[in-house]
């Protein structure tokens, strides 16, 4: 059996990195963890090939190759999806899908032959005995959420592991919380489920052993959904990082209680974390009560950030523009927020209402959908607000724009680094390796010569780092290519900025 894992194309959005990419000169930023979990859970006797269009192109003699084309995809793909299902149709090879994409919008491709609703865990046992059995249904649809106790060790032989800049790992899946907009507690539950120590390790050591070296993705939902069990696993990472002269530096998501617990945010940075993604939203309180963010609302989220940058975290920001509550200066007070607190990667969606969530189920309820779903990319001012706002649109819209060109215009984005820097302390050593040398000999080419627009912040940053912040040196690299990055993205020059943060 011939099977063609195919992993579609990531369009440019915040999360792909795309002009931070050509500065590191890597062709993705993350490797296609779903389809290489997929792949070790298929029989070894079956021939298995994986092609991620994100860094090799995908010919017709590959999907001719194959029996059946395995499709895994977030809903962020869906245009190349289409792309790569009807051309799998054109060329008559067989089409399994699966992953977030399919599972949200099944009705969408109802030319896909098979249809793999669940965790691959689940059942997908089930469709490997069908097909070598020659009568696959057409569905497999979500049973119960699967015990991540035999999740298997990716197939990492399948993928260049230097195509990308920083490889994934899970840990758990699920979160206890429950935000109305939240999909991951519908696709994941929120009873978090976890990989055993043993397995986490294994995992650690298959990436070591195949020589990846640097960033390393912990893609949970909530990494601290279960703080119990995480500070069980963190020293045993400790000890195998150790051994392996703390080989990766580790990045997750988690929720704003981490900032409770100063042992398990040591534990963290012990381990090699140095950066954490917080779902922040907004500084409203009625919007965070709106939406059920109880977990930031009773507490200072800026005092937060600044426990958790004083313990060696550097704190990535989510937040949400387009809530019923939010009050007319919510851009301004997201602006103030954002800036004050130097969270220099603060990643701004507009609201969208996806299927399955509570949000959804209200909003239909109340005859304000004005459409299903949303192309996945939540900064997309077109395409998200699938709803009847409160707030004007236009206003809406506008606000957000204005709001983006000013966070990632160099002044601001020199400012709030600055303000990083100052609250910051790492406390663990930073992996360097041959690789980062090379892109900081770059990014001295991009962004201090080529960059008209940021050479001279990057001048006085780099400055400031050797005489004031040298722990902090290696992060403020990584923020000034990211930020070039989210200013390709974002930033227009020519747009007037009405709006101030220092006002
Ligand atoms: S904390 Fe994050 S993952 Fe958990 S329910 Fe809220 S939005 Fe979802």
């Amino acid at each position: 059996m011939n099977i063609l894992l195919v992993y579609p194309c990531v369009p440019e959005t915040f999360w792909s990195f795309t002009h931070a990419l050509k500065v590191v000169r890597r062709k993705a930023a993350y490797p296609p963890l779903g389809a290489l979990t997929v792949a070790a859970l298929l029989p070894n006797h079956w021939n298995k090939r994986l092609i991620d269009m994100n860094v090799t192109e995908l010919r017709d003699d590959d999907l001719a190759w194959a029996d059946y084309v395995f499709i895994s995809a977030m809903i962020a793909q869906r245009i190349s999806t289409r792309k790569v299902v009807d051309r799998c149709l054109r060329i008559g090879v067989k089409t399994v899908g699966g992953g977030p994409l399919f599972r949200t919008c099944p009705g969408e491709f109802t030319d896909v032959d098979h249809l793999f609703l669940g965790e691959a865990e689940s059942s997908i046992n089930e469709l490997v005995r069908d097909i070598e059995e020659q009568r696959p249904r057409r569905m497999y649809p979500a049973s119960e959420y699967p015990s991540l106790d035999t999740s298997p060790i990716p197939l990492w032989d399948l993928i260049n592991l230097n195509d990308y800049a920083a490889m994934s790992i899970q840990y758990s899946r699920g979160c206890p919380f429950n935000c109305e907009f939240c999909d991951v507690i519908v696709m994941n539950g929120r009873l978090p489920r976890l990989k055993r120590k043993e397995q986490v390790l294994a995992e650690l050591e298959a990436l070591y052993s195949r020589g990846w070296r640097g960033s390393v993705f912990i893609v949970d939902d909530n990494f601290i959904g279960n703080k119990a069990a995480v500070k069980e696993l963190l020293p045993e990472i400790i000890s195998w990082q150790k051994g392996r002269r703390q080989c990766f530096n580790f990045f997750t998501e988690a929720s704003v209680n981490l900032a409770d617990d100063p042992h398990l945010m040591s534990l963290m940075a012990d381990a090699g974390f140095n950066k954490v993604f917080l779902g922040l939203e907004t500084p409203s309180e009625e919007s965070l009560r709106e939406c059920g963010k109880m977990q930031n609302l009773s507490r200072s989220m800026s005092a937060a950030v600044s426990t958790i940058h004083s313990h060696g975290l550097a704190v990535m920001g989510g937040f949400i523009i387009g809530f019923d509550s939010d009050p007319p200066d919510i851009f301004q007070r997201q602006i103030n927020f954002i800036q004050k607190n130097g969270i220099v990667t603060a990643m701004i969606g507009l609201l969208t209402a996806i299927p399955g969530t509570r949000l959804y189920s209200r909003l239909e309820g109340e005859g304000r959908l004005l459409y299903s779903t949303s192309g996945g990319d939540n900064t997309d001012a077109g395409g998200s607000l699938n709803f009847i706002t409160k707030m004007d649109r236009a206003q809406i819209i506008d606000g957000y724009k204005r709001l983006m060109n000013n966070i990632y215009s160099p002044e601001s984005f020199y400012r709030r680094v600055l303000a990083f820097l100052q609250a910051y302390r790492p406390s663990s050593k930073t992996y360097i390796e041959k690789n980062d040398l090379m892109t900081f000999a770059r990014s001295l080419w991009h962004l201090g010569v080529k960059d008209k627009d940021w050479r001279s912040y990057y001048w006085r940053l780099l400055q400031k780092s050797v005489f004031k912040y040298q722990d902090s040196f290696s992060d403020m690299i990584t923020m000034s290519i990211y930020g070039y990055h989210f200013r390709k993205l974002f930033w227009a020059p020519d747009l007037p900025q009405n709006t101030s943060w220092r006002s």
